[in-house]
This record gives C-alpha cells, structure tokens and sequence, in this order.
C-alpha cells in the first residue's frame, strides 16, 4: 500500500547480510529496535523499558538509514523515512503541521518505525551561543515533536503485532513469544539519525526522549572487505581483483564512496571492454582508486 507521496513508505527490503562490518552496531540496533518490535511480551515479563526514542549519530553515507531499513524487515514493520530538511519551514505553523501528518501516517501504518533522517536540520541548536536561547519558531517545532513522541511508543507491557504476511515465514529465533497482543496504534518507535549531533538540541536527549544512543562509525578495514565482497555478489569481477589491497587504500571512504567506486568500476569496464564487458578487474579498480577522493576527512572524523 503506497502512502504519501512526499514522505517515503518505504518498502525495498534491506537484510542485515547487505550491510559490511558494523557487527556491533547491528547488535546495539537489533535490541534497541528490533528486540522491543518482536519480543514486547519478554521485555514485560523482565521488566526491560522498551525505548522511547532511538538516536544514531555519525558520518553521513555510513549505513544510518539501511541499518534501520534492515531493522524494520527483519520486523515485518512498517519504515517510514522522513528527511527533516524538508519538514522545516520558517512559515508559523507549518512546521508543526508537517510533522503531526507525519506522526499520523506512522500512527496508520503502526505498528511502525518512524525514521527522522537529519534531525539536526529540525531540531538543531541554530541559536548557540545566543543568550536568549533559540527562535520562537524553533521552540514550537521541539515542542510539536516531543508532544508528538509523547503519543506514541513502544510498551513494555503491550507486545505489538507484527504483520506478517500470509505464507511468510518468521525465523523461530526471531518469534516473539506472544501471550496478549492488542493492536494500537501508538506502536511507534522513533528513530533519528544525525550527522551533527553536537547541534541537537539538549531537549531531545532528556530521559524519555531519545534514550538510546548509538554511534555508527565508518567502515573499518574488516567493514571495507566486507563491503566489497558485497557488491562483488551484485558485479562479476575477475579473480585478479585483491579486495583486501583495495580496501586497505579506501582509508576515510564511507560505504556511499565505495558503492561508488564499485560502480564507476563497473562503467570503466563497460566503457574499456565494450559492450560485451563481462567483468569488472583490478586495473578497473586500479585506475578508478588514481581519482577517488575519501568524503571524510581526519578533521571530521575526530569530531565524532
Ligand atoms: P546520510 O547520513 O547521508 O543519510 P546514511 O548514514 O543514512 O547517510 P545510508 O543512506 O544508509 O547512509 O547509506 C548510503 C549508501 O551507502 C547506501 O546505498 C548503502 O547501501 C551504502 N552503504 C553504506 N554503508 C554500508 C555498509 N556498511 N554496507 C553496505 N552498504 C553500505
């Protein structure tokens, strides 16, 4: 079912095997997000506070929204991905207008996840170091979307119900272990994600707000091979090609900049080899890496 044309209901389905490295912070989001969807009875039964707010910060193009996406399959969940950018107005009211349809639609899809990509671009602190604090415009917007939050999550003493789809079948792993399951359509759970956290708003991480943070760095050189091996399932490439000695040169590249040069890669052979290319090889890669420029640099990356 397609909702809304300008905020995305997303539907392409991610798996946790599409995303290279990160095995930690899959794990962190996996009970943070997916653990509270599916097992809401179990976290009843011990007494586990499900998360009112989830909140993933670092550099852009380092698997933010796939890490969610992903989550949100494993789920059976509905994935609304929302950019903030493009909720924020300066015009009084429409911000908040915006972002209560929003919450609404993740309200009809419930239960859902409710991804506010950049929210830094909604919520940030514009007005540090100004004494008198933020604009008026600004405050309401916060406060549109902490009341907002306040109407919907998860709850430890209700499980949602998962959608799963007739004929589909749910890993036993993954099973909740449900008793009493009730439909509700507060069963949010909304997830952020920020390349600045340092200008959010210190509001937003209040107890109860966004209680769990979690960093998801760059791809390290175990993620870089990773990545690789990735798209090498997707682009046929020769045996010569050594994607350990090509990882260890993608030092500062996201997962975005090698997704990239996969591909640049994939056209330099089309491009070299002619139509009938077969196979993308090393001096492809070779000849793409002479140009490539990592998106992160040392400065960045230590801001984090
Ligand atoms: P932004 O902050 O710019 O929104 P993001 O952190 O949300 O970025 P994504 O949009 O999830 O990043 O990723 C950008 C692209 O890079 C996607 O196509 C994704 O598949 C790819 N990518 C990034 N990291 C990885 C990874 N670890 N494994 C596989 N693909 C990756």
């Amino acid at each position: 079912t397609q909702r809304h044309s300008d905020i995305t209901a997303d539907f392409k389905p991610t798996f946790w095997k599409d995303i290279g490295g990160l095995d930690d912070v899959k794990n962190k989001i996996k009970q943070a997000v997916e653990w509270p969807l599916k097992m809401g009875e179990a976290f009843r039964r011990l007494g586990i506070p499900c998360p009112k707010g989830v909140l993933l910060y670092g550099p852009p193009g380092c698997a933010k929204t796939t890490l969610v996406r992903a989550a949100a399959t494993s789920c059976h969940v509905t994935f609304l991905a929302v950019s903030c950018a493009q909720l924020y107005s300066p015009f009084v009211g429409d911000s908040e207008k915006k972002i209560a349809e929003v919450f609404q639609q993740a309200r009809a899809g419930a239960p859902s996840i409710l991804f506010l990509d950049e929210v830094d671009s909604l919520v940030g602190n514009r007005f540090q170091g100004n004494s008198k604090g933020g604009s008026s415009v600004q405050e309401r917007v916060l406060s549109t979307l902490l009341n907002q939050m306040d109407g919907v999550g998860l709850r430890s003493d209700e499980a949602p119900q998962l959608k799963i789809k007739e004929g589909e079948s749910v890993p036993a792993s993954s099973q909740p272990q449900q008793d009493s399951i009730s439909v509700d359509n507060s069963q949010v759970l909304v997830v952020a994600a920020t390349n600045r956290p340092d200008m959010l708003d210190d509001a937003l991480l209040r107890p109860g707000r966004f209680d769990r943070l979690i960093y998801v760095p760059p791809p390290d050189q175990k993620a870089r091979v990773e990545i690789l091996k990735i798209h090498r399932r997707r682009t046929p490439m020769s045996e010569d090609v050594d994607v350990e000695a090509i990882a260890l040169q993608l030092d500062g590249f996201t997962g975005a900049d090698i997704e990239n040069i996969c591909r640049e890669a994939a056209l330099l052979a089309l491009t070299v080899d002619g139509i009938g290319a077969t196979e993308v090889n090393q001096s492809h890669f070779d000849r793409v890496l002479k140009e490539a420029q990592p998106s992160l640099s040392t400065q960045q990356l230590l801001s984090y």
